[in-house]
């Protein structure tokens, strides 16, 4: 006990003399998300953790203690995904799943989150917001933790803990096993407004920044190309799951893909709808009447979807075929629409960045699939003006790519500097 709160109180020394040191950061190219501006030859002036000021390299005069060359980079905000889940590995098949929940203990999957943590702010990502630990309990919470205590490298997080859904409603395993073994679940299940309040308050308890549920499930087609699912909470429950949630100054995310569970969400005070594949145009206007974030998940929705077309479950196969003319239905609505990719649930080692390419060739300019893990992503986070910009006051979560990013989105694929929150934790060049 006595050696770890020294070394504690060793590693907050160290942090707090080192965040009084100033870094001047050498910009080629310095762009602006917020406006679209591509300003050169700027100067970046950290000091700790924050931006003290950003002004032109001819006018910079101050001494500082260190300074970094990025004259031949642009230089943007950290991105922001605002859907992951570092305590998944990929569970394209059920036996993934499986494996991870049944063969891997909590704190071998928590050791292997913090790898999840590192690849994704060597991807530029310097903000997530991760969306459950699917059976790892509160372990989110702990990553979180060591990431702010400079245990790991990592992003800043917003973590949503266990999620909730209602008891025989998860759509994934483990299942089909002997019903005799009480095996851990991926979610916490409910039955009942009351248990669904308890949820609430025990995952808000134990360090949930936002509550997640499950709204439905057995998403289907219609003749008319329409979709459908089946609801999972009754309006009882997901009522209480809203009130319970905003009453405690917290927010709530719903996993909902066709109206069935998107309508109900919003209903009862849902922030953002994730994935959302077969919303309508209700879905459509009620989401832009009441300001809810849709997070598309576009890649993970296209990376499983011929394996599982294989085998027998063709559903995101047709999302896939309807879903270029959703988003832009819903982007020309006005929904908002921040970057979500659910990685985790496709493995940490495929790319973060994919989702930008579909976003612009389902018609989003450049800039706009920039807004979305920037200026937008900071709005749903509540975090607006301290992450996804830079400027004086924010946070120094700064990332350099080779060529800008507003001719050629795919360069976020390949981020070659990434500064977090002072600190420079991936250079590549
Ligand atoms: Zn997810």
């Amino acid at each position: 006990m006595r050696t770890t709160s020294f070394l504690m109180a060793f590693s907050l020394l160290a942090f707090s003399s080192f965040s009084q040191k100033t870094i001047a950061i050498k910009c080629g190219h310095l762009i602006d998300p917020k406006t679209g501006s591509d300003q050169t030859n700027m100067v970046i002036l950290v000091k700790g953790n924050i931006v003290e000021s950003v002004t032109s390299a001819a006018s910079f005069k101050q001494k500082t203690d260190s300074a970094i060359d990025l004259s031949g980079y642009y230089v943007l905000p950290g991105l922001i995904d605002c859907h992951t889940h570092v305590l998944l590995q990929g569970d394209i098949t059920s036996e993934d799943y499986d494996v991870q929940l049944l063969k891997e203990s909590i704190p071998y999957r928590t050791l292997r989150a913090s790898r999840s943590a590192k690849i994704a702010v060597e991807n530029g990502f310097t903000t997530i917001r991760d969306l459950e630990t699917e059976g790892a309990m509160y372990a989110d919470v702990d990553v979180k933790r060591a990431i702010n205590n400079h245990v790991i490298p990592g992003p800043r997080m917003q973590v949503a803990t266990r999620s909730i859904n209602t008891v025989g409603h998860y759509p994934i395993s483990p299942k089909d096993y002997a019903w005799e073994l009480d095996l851990p679940k991926g979610v916490q299940l409910v039955n009942g407004a009351d248990e669904a309040r308890r949820a609430v308050r025990e995952q808000i308890s134990y360090g949930a920044d936002w509550i997640k549920i499950y709204a439905d499930r057995g998403y289907y087609r219609l003749p008319d190309g329409s979709y459908r699912s089946r609801p999972n909470f009754t309006k009882e429950e997901i009522t209480a799951i809203g009130e319970e949630t905003i009453s405690s100054g917290k927010k709530l995310a719903a996993h909902a893909v066709t109206r069935d569970g998107i309508l109900a969400a919003i209903e009862a005070g849902a922030s953002t709808i994730e994935h959302g594949f077969g919303m309508d145009d209700e879905c459509i206007n009620l989401m832009v009447k009441k300001g809810v974030y849709w997070c598309p998940t576009i890649y993970v929705c296209d990376y499983v979807a011929e394996g599982r077309a294989k085998a027998g479950s063709p559903i995101n196969k047709y999302f896939m075929q309807t879903l270029p003319a959703l988003f832009k239905k819903a982007m020309n609505a006005g929904v908002k629409i921040a970057y979500g990719t659910d990685i985790g649930g496709y493995s940490w080692d495929e790319p973060q960045a994919k989702d930008f390419s579909y976003m612009v060739q389902y018609g989003m300019s450049n800039l706009q699939a920039l807004q979305s893990a920037t200026t937008v992503a900071a709005q749903l986070m509540d975090m607006e003006g301290k992450i996804g910009e830079i400027k004086t006051g924010s946070f120094a979560d700064i990332i350099a790519v080779k060529a800008d990013p507003l001719k050629d989105i795919k360069v976020l694929e390949q981020v070659k500097w990434v500064m977090k929150d002072g600190a420079v934790v991936s250079r590549q060049f």
